[in-house]
Parts: structure tokens; sequence; C-alpha cells
């Protein structure tokens, strides 16, 4: 008989089901507006992380990633894709699993699926950015790229920057009916529209979430006005970007941790001198956001891994009496620590 686990060491796992249940059972719209504050609580306290750009593997099709972060007593990784081909297989472009463990004794103390909790936890970033640099009481947003990330996005901004309409295009015509389709009775009033320039009339913020390999032109400088907070989500890799670099000379960009961004963000196709401000110092107040009505700000999103820390330790807490788990026996534990291998011989009994 195999030998029973001890107690202490199962963790508690939770399944692609479990997390679309404990989405809610809490509500999508609150969670992303608790991540936005949990996020931006972690944000304030950016020092005290153990910080690396992600450990990329990329290849022809697409880009393999982990996520390490710690801040001294709890570590935290995430394995993420990004493939913008896999949709053509019926394959999700980003897929993403995470573990939180105690750094005391290095004991996993959650695992979990991501690909769910990347799009919440994105959203909630991008929700965050918004509140520190859009324009006060902006009410509409376009929205560029309406796959998988796309309606996560949208209900974000409504939840925590208070947005009314949404624009949507996308070069696939069935993506937009599909986004438009979601969110129909969220409270949103939704444009579906035939190109980016029709999208973004109208709009004081504009989100591109698309998915190419390539030095994409999204947006153009001709077709971005004074005043407005361009939230640049689907440019996170090498050679994957979706700004005209002309927009970029006449914005000022926020990021979140500028070595890994400068080798991902929209700014990898800038001069290594180019000026960026860190998200974290405007709010904590150590830096400005939006300084005036006409100013354009970027908020180069390329996804950073104190982000899934935080959505990591969010869910380990609002786990806590919902039962939304299961156990895994994924840490050999004997009782006498010294003895791995009388525990693999009694399980041979
Ligand atoms: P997805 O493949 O589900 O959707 C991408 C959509 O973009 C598709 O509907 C596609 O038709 C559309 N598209 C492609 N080219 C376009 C164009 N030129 N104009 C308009 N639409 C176009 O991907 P997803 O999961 O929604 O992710 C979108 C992007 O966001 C990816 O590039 C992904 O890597 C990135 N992403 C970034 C973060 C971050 O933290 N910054 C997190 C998650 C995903």
């Amino acid at each position: 008989m195999l030998q029973a686990p001890s107690q202490k060491a199962l963790v508690p796992f939770v399944s692609v089901e479990n997390m679309m249940r404990l989405v809610h059972l809490i509500g999508i719209e609150t969670m992303l507006a608790e991540l936005a504050d949990v996020i931006e609580a972690d944000f304030r306290r950016w020092q005290l992380f153990d910080k690396t750009p992600r450990v990329a593997s990329h290849s022809r099709e697409g880009v393999i990633e982990l996520m390490p972060t710690s801040d001294g007593d709890i570590y935290s990784f995430k394995y993420v894709n990004g493939h913008p081909k896999n949709m053509a297989q019926g394959l999700q472009t980003v897929t993403a699993f995470g573990l939180l463990a105690e750094v005391s004794t290095g004991y996993p103390v959650l695992l979990t699926e991501m690909t769910m909790l990347t799009a919440l936890r994105t959203a909630a970033t991008s929700a965050m950015a918004a509140r520190h640099l859009a324009p006060k009481g902006a009410k509409t947003m376009a929205m560029i790229g309406n796959g998988a990330q796309a309606e996560f996005q949208a209900l974000a901004m409504k939840a925590v920057v208070g947005i009314e309409r949404i624009r949507l295009y996308d070069i696939d015509p069935k993506a937009t009916e599909k986004t438009a389709r979601n969110l129909a009775g969220c409270g949103l009033t939704i444009t579906a529209c035939t190109s980016s320039q029709a999208a973004i009339e109208g709009a004081e913020i504009i989100t591109t979430c698309t998915a190419d390999k390539q030095y994409a032109t999204i947006l153009s400088d001709n077709m971005v006005g004074a005043g407005v907070h361009i939230n640049a989500i689907g440019g996170d890799c090498p050679g994957k970007t979706e700004l005209h670099r002309d927009i970029l000379l006449r914005s000022d960009t926020f990021v979140e941790y500028p070595p890994q961004t400068r080798v991902e963000g929209e700014i990898q196709q800038m001069d290594p001198d180019y000026p960026v401000t860190e998200l974290w110092k405007v709010i904590t107040g150590e830096a400005a956001g939006r300084r005036d009505r006409n100013q354009i700000t970027l908020f180069d999103s390329v996804g950073f891994a104190v982000e899934d820390f935080s959505a990591l330790r969010y869910v380990r807490d609002r786990l806590n009496g919902t039962g939304l788990y299961q156990d895994l026996d994924i840490i050999a534990d004997p009782d006498d620590p010294r003895d791995l291998f009388g525990m693999l011989q009694r399980a041979n009994t």
C-alpha cells in the first residue's frame, strides 16, 4: 500500500474549473477591482521585491517564459507561453500556471491554473495604470484586438476607471462579434467598428491587444490625438510591437520594469536612452503621472512577475473557506526528514 502523504505537505491546487467558480463566487468586476488594489499595494512596496527580467525561450512560433519574484516572505513563479499562431489550430495564444512558496521553508503553498488568472491580472494592471494616467472622467475606450483578453480589459476599465462605452475592432469580424456578444448586458454601450480609425473616434483610452509576431502598426502617428491614454498590451516580446515609433516620440511612456520592457515592449523600437517612467513611482507619488489635458500617456505593458505574485497571493487569501481547491501530493515529506529512501521502500510493502 502507498504511504499516506503527511497532511502538512499537501499543496492546494486550483484547477481551471475551480478558478472559474471562484471568479463567479466573488463576481468578475469585484475581483478585477480587488486585483487592481492588490497589485497597486504591491507596486507601492516595489523595492522589497527580487526583480529580474523574465527568462524567455524563443522559437519561430512563439515564446515560453518563466516569471519569478519574491518579497522575502513569499516566492512565486509563473510559466506562460505566447504563440500567436496557436489560434489557427484552435489553441490559446497564451496559457499559464503558477506557484506560490514559503521563502522560510521553500515549500509550495499554492499551485494554480493561470490562463484565466493572467487575463484577470493583465486587465487589472491596465486599469490600475489607467486610474493614474488616463484623462479624468474618461468614458470611452477603443479596444483593438478582440481576442481572449478583450472582455477582461473592458470590464476592468469599467469597474476601476468607470468607462461606459467600448468601441471594438479586430481584423477578424468574428472576434468582434464574439466580444460584443459576451459583453452584452454588462452595462457598457458597445459599438462594433470596421477599422481601427473608426474605433478610436472619441475614445479617451485606446487599448491595443493584438497578437502577431511582427513589428505591426496597429496605430500610426496621425491616428493618435492629443490627450489620449494608450494601453498597449499586445507588444510583449522581441520583434512583436503594435505602435508606430513616431507615437512614442510624442508620448510620455510608463513601464513596469525597464530592463524587461526595453527588450520586450514598444520601446524596443527606441534608443536605449529613450526616457520612461516606472509605474510604481507614479503610484508612490515619486514621479508625475498625467500632468495635463493634452499629454499622450502610454502604458507600455508587457506583464511583470510582481503582478502574478499579487494575483497568486490574492487567490490564496480568497480561497479560504471556499473549498475550491484539491490537495495535491507533490511534495515528498517523510516523517523522518532523512529517511526519504525508507519512505520509498515502505511504499512497496
Ligand atoms: P488572441 O490571439 O486571443 O487575440 C488576438 C486578437 O488580435 C485576434 O482576435 C486577432 O484577430 C487580432 N488581431 C491580430 N492582428 C490584428 C490587427 N492588425 N488589427 C486588429 N486585430 C488584430 O490573443 P490574446 O490572448 O487576446 O492576447 C493578445 C495579446 O496580448 C498577445 O500578443 C499576448 O501576448 C498579449 N498579452 C500581453 C499581456 C501583458 O501583460 N502585457 C498579458 C496577456 C497577453
